[in-house]
């Protein structure tokens, strides 16, 4: 498969900018009606505040902010300004602790086709790193910060993409998203899911309704992973329907697979499990709290054709499965959800961590391999792994480091921004 560099004549077409710096982009599906990206204020920092902004780290917290000008309101776009009135750039403002969230950098005012740039640019990056392939299908076109765009993420699964806002601004500007979504991928989209009824800010969230902004979905809907096959559900399954995250790690378990007996805890839909049967694993038991993850991975089975002899699922919670557990396994998968959401409930997580981690030290098989990861943004690398070395200690086991495992690069960390490296994994070889 090929990318999908915008046609053309598809290229959006603006009217010149008002007085007020606004912006408007004419719909190029219906040119009646015009969607304006407008400034509708200016934030202006105290002095000093600018460095960050100026490395391009792109938020401003409120205690940076000296004044702010015109009538904002949540979601809409700001100019930046430093104490001098030198522009900074502008970006989407939002009452809370990150008040800005900085969508361009320097003097210039949004370029005309500024979602279309941005969206090819982040195609340009996934064809860097050859996604999509003739073995995959699905990938993360947008990874928020990451890609220049705080408070967005857009999942492609074949033909689909499902968009979430983690912000108001991103929520107001969905249509302009969709459009240029649409000009960007041309053929290669036929419809777009914007799930939006878990993602926004606490205090809307209920209102939230998910939808079609373009086609119309079928689920689930089978996408390609490094020639393994998945049902993806985005509209009732977690996050955005798959954990595209995983599949480079994925990929190094099934390398490890072969003859082993395999424990996938917190397997969502089977993810590893799929790629340990590839593998040639002589057995996988598949663990997850959830009944419909569980009923999803069992169809991920069949599709597959696998024989179900060679593998067994169980809706179950994780701690308590392992619980009772003697040494039966050669490999272990821990990738439980984040346990820490924000930097409060980190202690409770290293500790969440540390118990979960010695359990499957304690019943691996001498020479057997754990898979073990932590998706807490809040919980960084170095403490991940010292809670690990806690669990060998008090598993009582000699362990050795195989690798240092992270998220693929479909889900770019910025220099500027490293807040953005969430996801980190240890491969250990226990003796
Ligand atoms: N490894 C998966 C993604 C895991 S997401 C993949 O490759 O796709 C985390 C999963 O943990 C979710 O499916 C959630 O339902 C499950 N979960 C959460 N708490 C759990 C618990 N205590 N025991 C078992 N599963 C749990």
């Amino acid at each position: 498969m090929d990318i999908f560099i915008p046609h053309r004549r598809h290229l959006v077409h603006t009217a010149p900018l008002h007085l007020n710096n606004a912006i408007t982009i004419l719909d190029t599906f219906n040119p009646l009606k015009p969607i304006t990206m407008k400034m509708l204020g200016t934030v202006i920092l105290k002095k000093g505040k600018e460095y960050s902004i100026e490395r391009s780290h792109p938020w401003i917290f409120s205690g940076a902010i000296q004044r702010i000008d015109g009538n904002v309101n949540d979601g809409c776009w700001v100019e930046v300004l430093q104490h001098n009135g030198k522009r900074l750039g502008a970006g989407h403002y939002q009452e809370g602790s990150i008040t800005v969230r900085m969508l361009l950098f320097g003097e210039h005012q949004p370029a005309e086709n500024y979602w279309v740039a941005r969206l090819s640019g982040a195609l340009r990056l996934r064809k860097t790193v050859h996604l999509p392939s003739d073995a995959t299908n699905c990938f993360r076109l947008i990874h928020g910060e990451g890609d220049g765009l705080p408070g967005l993420i857009v999942d492609y699964y074949d033909g689909v993409a499902v968009v979430q806002s983690h912000s108001y601004g991103m929520h107001a500007d969905r249509e302009p998203i969709s459009q240029a979504l649409q000009i960007s991928f041309g053929d290669a989209l036929k419809s777009i899911y914007y799930k939006n009824n878990s993602t926004m800010p606490g205090k809307v969230r209920d209102q939230q309704q998910s939808e079609y902004l373009f086609g119309l979905g079928g689920v689930p809907h089978i996408v390609s992973e490094n020639n393994n096959k998945f049902y993806v559900d985005w509209e009732e399954g977690q996050k955005t329907g798959f954990f595209l995250d995983q599949r480079d790690n994925r990929k190094l378990l099934g390398q490890y697979a072969v003859g082993k007996r395999v424990l996938n805890t917190f397997c969502y839909t089977g993810g590893f499990s799929i790629y340990a049967i590839s593998g040639q694993a002589e057995l996988v038991h598949s663990v997850d709290s959830s009944e419909k993850a569980i009923m999803l991975a069992r169809k991920n089975i069949e599709l597959n054709r696998f024989d179900e002899d060679h593998h067994k699922c169980f809706a179950a919670d994780t701690f308590d499965f392992i619980k009772d557990k003697q040494e039966q396994y050669d490999l272990i998968v821990l990738d439980p959800p984040a346990f820490a959401k924000h930097r409060e409930a980190r202690h409770q997580a290293v500790k969440g961590y540390q118990r979960l981690n010695a359990e499957a030290l304690r019943i691996i098989k001498p020479g057997g391999i754990v898979f073990t990861f932590s998706c807490s943004q809040v919980v960084d690398r170095k403490l991940f792994y010292d809670t690990v070395v806690s669990s060998s200690i008090q598993a009582g086991r000699q362990v050795k480091v195989l690798h240092h495992l992270a998220q693929p690069a479909d889900h770019p960390v910025s220099m500027f921004h490293p807040e953005g490296e969430y996801l980190k994994g240890l491969v250990l070889y226990v003796e």
